[in-house]
């Protein structure tokens, strides 16, 4: 498995290297998030020690079983939120994550605000968009986005510094990453969260600062 995972992550950080270069992107301004959600301990080691350093979890309790040990033992390891947060458990997602890439309602944002004054932690925060307006999906919708980030910034004064999206599946992705991308622009965000396995060289090519990428580095999650 460790020469396994080792190979893919040669393999996607060619491909980040080739689209950087296609699209005249500075590999330094792209960062890799590897998505460990179901992924053992185990194979996160071997990805750490393959050269991961920002990874990226979808749930709390799985986060909290999982990190803190190895966090222990790899301080300067980045770890980011990319699943949904309920506000309940904000508490835990302030003291666990150096960033949010989530955030989706006001009401998730006024409880983070409580946590970060209470536990004098300051995380980044991306604001999630619904890039598709997807019924099911969450995330603010591209037309309140300037209104919920204004909120979050100046009534919150969260530490907004991108947003994030995932596209409609089954449709070509590039059109919903140029206007995440056009969205940040218009609000003066720097970071851009867009691209999964599938589709992260269309994302590089489009802006994104981040790009999520999991069964590429892992393989496929049972
Ligand atoms: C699981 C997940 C990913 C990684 O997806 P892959 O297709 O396995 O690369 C990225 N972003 C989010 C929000 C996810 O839930």
């Amino acid at each position: 498995m460790q020469n396994q995972i080792e190979k893919n992550l040669v393999l996607v950080n060619q491909k980040i290297s080739k689209a950087c270069k296609t699209y005249g992107r500075n590999t330094s301004d792209v960062n890799l998030v590897a998505v460990s959600k179901t992924i053992a301990t185990e194979n996160i080691l071997y990805a750490i020690n393959s050269g991961c350093k920002i990874f990226g979890e979808n749930y709390v309790k799985e986060t909290q079983e999982k990190w803190p040990a190895i966090k222990k033992q790899f301080p300067q390891i980045k770890l980011h939120l990319v699943g949904h947060l309920q506000s309940n458990k904000a508490r835990e997602a302030v003291d666990l994550y150096d960033c949010i890439e989530s955030l989706d309602s006001e009401k998730l944002a006024k409880e983070l605000q409580k946590e970060i004054t209470k536990q004098q932690k300051n995380p980044e925060i991306f604001i999630q968009i619904n890039i598709g307006e997807e019924p099911q999906k969450d995330g603010i919708a591209p037309l309140s986005a300037k209104d919920f980030i204004n909120f979050a910034k100046n009534e919150c004064r969260l530490n907004i510094t991108g947003l994030m999206c995932v596209p409609p599946a089954g449709e070509a992705p590039s059109t919903y990453f140029a206007l995440l991308a056009k969205i940040a622009k218009e609000n003066n965000l720097s970071k851009l969260s867009m691209g999964m396995s599938g589709d992260f060289e269309d994302a590089i090519a489009l802006g994104a600062t981040h790009v999520r990428v999991g069964t590429a580095i892992f393989g496929k999650r049972i």
